[in-house]
Parts: structure tokens; C-alpha cells; sequence
């Protein structure tokens, strides 16, 4: 079976050098085990972070071992009585083909619902994040106006469709005219701007909002924070949910200072991090399936075939390659 390796760690942005794709023998369930065949593997920014060797709210990836993240496998061999064989599973996994597991944090994922590798996106930690971070941080009201960053990706597209189904006038950054053209036809988003092609941001968002920012959601951090930042509202909410722009950075640029614009608008700037909030995750995931049973709120995926691609897959979410969630189908 074919097993991938975190080789060494990246200076700036990664590159596929710093994995290898070994072989190794199949393994075997002991007792109490089940044998697990991904199907569809995530790639996520955050994985950057654990390529890091240094202190943060998840482990750092060890050198020589296999890398890890969000997996939707089915069981095809179980000598644990939780789980049949023919069943299908999501957890945290390591990028292999074939493992084995005892079951602890694996959940169950029901192919009656959605298709598998929904369960990494819309119905798993993204469409978690999106509904979840808005809802305590951005607590956005009917009328308000919704910025939101990354508008194109997992996170993005859903916060902007959520807002859309709350009343908000919603304005998205994406990096192509594609993708600014994609979340307005296909999710519904008021306004959509392509930073790459517009020189004053401040400018772009100061028109594209001319009532002001009341929420804004951020996945990108960085200048467009920054821009976003001259815009706010009185008493905005900032959801600091990732920041993207800056994970491949070797020293952290500082912008404009925003503790001014902070007081004199009373604004709340909060980091959300999802894995805080697993008491909800039943009640969200309940929320998104029914807005998707309802045709309220839709969902796209990029998908990239072929295990040998997880590297490359990933790689590519620092170059925009994927609209919506960016998963390998093994
Ligand atoms: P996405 O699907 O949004 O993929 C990443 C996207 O980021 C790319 O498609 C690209 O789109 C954009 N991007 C890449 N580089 C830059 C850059 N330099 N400046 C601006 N945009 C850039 O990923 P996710 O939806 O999975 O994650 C979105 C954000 O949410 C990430 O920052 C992630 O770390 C964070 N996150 C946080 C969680 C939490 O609990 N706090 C949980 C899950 C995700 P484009 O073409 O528009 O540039």
C-alpha cells in the first residue's frame, strides 16, 4: 500500500519535495481493530501550520511519519463489534491507503445523506467552521452587510450563502473574475471582488459597501484585513477565522495599526477556532443538512483523483486552485 511521509519542513511555500510516497506491506486488524480503504482524503490550509515545528493548538507533523487530516474511509475488514464491515467512516486519518484504527474518533457517515466526500466539506469540519463562526462571532442581523474573505473556498462560499439566508447584503474576495462571477450566479452573493485585479482595496470594498462593513468574516487575514478594517461599521463583529495570506510567510508583515479603528467603532475582532465548539456540531450539521434539503444552500468541490496527489492538491490551495472544498479521491 502506498503511504505518504512529511520529509521535511518548508521554508515559505510548500513544495511537493517535502513529502514522499513510500510502499508498504498491507497491514493487518488485531483484535478489537478494523481495517480502514480511504476513499476521499481533505486537504486543508491548516495543515501548513503543522508543518511547523513549533507549539500550537494541534501537534506539530513529526518528520518520517505519515502526514494526517480529515479522511472518509469504509470498513473492510472489522474485528471491533461498533463497526460492520461495508460501513463508512470519517476521522481524523493518515495519509495512507489502507490502515488500521480501534475506532476512537472515527464517526460514522450515512451515503444515504450526501455523497462521501461531503463529509469533508459542507457536512464536516468546513461547513462547521462557516456556520459556527458566524453565528457566535458575526451574529449577523437582516440587513446588515456581510464581507467575507475567500468567498470562493469551503469556509467562504457557505458563510456568504448562510448570510444570504439570514438577510444580509453579502460582498465576497475571491482571487479570479471566475470564481467573483461563480459566487454571485451560483451562491447568490450581492458583490463579488477579485483582489488580484483591484489596486485600492479599500476602495473596492468602501464602494461595493456603501453602508459600511457590519460583519466580516475573515479566512485570508493580511492587507485584505487590513482594507476591510477602513470600512467597519460601528459596533462590526471580526470573525478571525483564518488568515491564509500569511501561512507560508517566514516573517509576518505588519500592516496598518487597527487598535484605533477598534475603539472608535466599538468593534469586536474575535479568533474562532472550530474544534472549540464540538458540543454544537450536531445541532450545525442538522442546520446544514436541512438548507440543503431545502436547495438553500449549495456546495462545491474540487476534486483531485489519485492518492499520488495529495501533495500537489495541497499545494495547490495556496495558488487558488480549487473553488469550494479542494478533497483526493483515492
Ligand atoms: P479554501 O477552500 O478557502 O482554500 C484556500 C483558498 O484561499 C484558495 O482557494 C485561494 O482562493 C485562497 N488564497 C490562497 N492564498 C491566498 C492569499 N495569499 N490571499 C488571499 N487568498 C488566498 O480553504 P478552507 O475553506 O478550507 O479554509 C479557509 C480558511 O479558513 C483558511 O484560512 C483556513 O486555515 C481557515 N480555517 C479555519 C478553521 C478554524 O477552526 N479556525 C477551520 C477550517 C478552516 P483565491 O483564488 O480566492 O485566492
Amino acid at each position: 500500500i502506498k503511504t505518504i511521509l512529511f520529509k521535511n519542513r518548508p521554508a515559505g511555500k510548500p513544495s511537493t519535495s517535502n513529502f514522499e510516497l513510500i510502499t508498504e506491506d498491507d497491514p493487518k486488524p488485531a483484535e478489537g481493530e478494523v481495517l480502514l480503504k480511504s476513499l476521499y482524503i481533505s486537504v486543508d490550509p491548516y495543515l501548513r501550520g503543522r508543518m511547523r515545528d513549533q507549539k500550537s493548538y494541534i501537534e506539530p507533523f513529526k518528520l518520517n511519519e505519515p502526514l494526517e487530516s480529515n479522511v472518509v474511509a469504509e470498513v473492510v475488514e472489522s474485528n471491533n463489534s461498533n463497526f460492520q464491515k461495508g460501513e463508512f467512516v470519517s476521522g481524523m486519518l493518515k495519509w495512507k491507503e489502507l490502515q488500521t484504527s480501534k475506532g476512537s474518533g472515527l464517526n460514522k457517515v450515512h451515503k444515504e445523506l450526501a455523497p462521501l466526500s461531503a463529509f469533508l466539506g459542507v457536512l464536516g469540519l468546513t461547513g462547521l467552521t462557516a456556520h459556527l463562526g458566524l453565528e457566535k462571532i458575526g451574529h449577523p442581523k437582516e440587513g446588515e452587510t456581510l464581507v467575507v474573505s475567500g468567498a470562493a473556498g469551503a469556509v467562504g462560499s457557505i458563510v456568504g450563502q448562510i448570510g444570504k439566508i439570514k438577510g444580509c447584503r453579502v460582498i465576497g474576495i475571491a482571487g479570479t473574475d471566475e470564481k467573483v462571477e461563480h459566487i454571485k450566479q451560483e451562491f447568490g452573493f450581492d458583490v463579488g471582488i477579485n483582489y488580484n485585479s483591484t489596486k485600492d482595496m479599500k476602495q473596492a470594498i468602501a464602494e461595493a459597501c456603501p453602508g459600511g462593513v457590519d460583519v466580516y468574516f475573515d479566512n485570508v487575514g493580511g492587507e485584505i484585513l487590513d482594507a476591510v478594517l477602513q470600512n467597519v461599521n460601528k459596533d462590526a463583529r471580526i470573525i478571525n477565522c483564518g488568515a491564509i495570506s500569511l501561512y507560508n510567510e517566514t516573517e509576518v508583515p505588519m500592516g496598518p495599526r487597527p487598535e484605533g479603528i477598534l475603539i472608535k467603532n466599538t468593534v469586536l475582532m474575535q479568533g474562532f477556532l472550530v474544534r472549540d465548539h464540538v458540543k454544537d456540531f450536531g445541532s450545525s450539521l442538522q442546520q446544514l443538512g436541512s438548507w440543503i434539503k431545502e436547495g438553500k444552500l449549495k456546495y462545491d468541490e474540487t476534486v483531485v483523483e489519485g492518492f499520488d496527489k495529495l501533495p500537489e492538491a495541497f499545494i495547490g490551495l495556496f495558488e487558488g486552485k480549487n473553488t469550494g472544498k479542494m478533497v483526493v479521491k483515492i
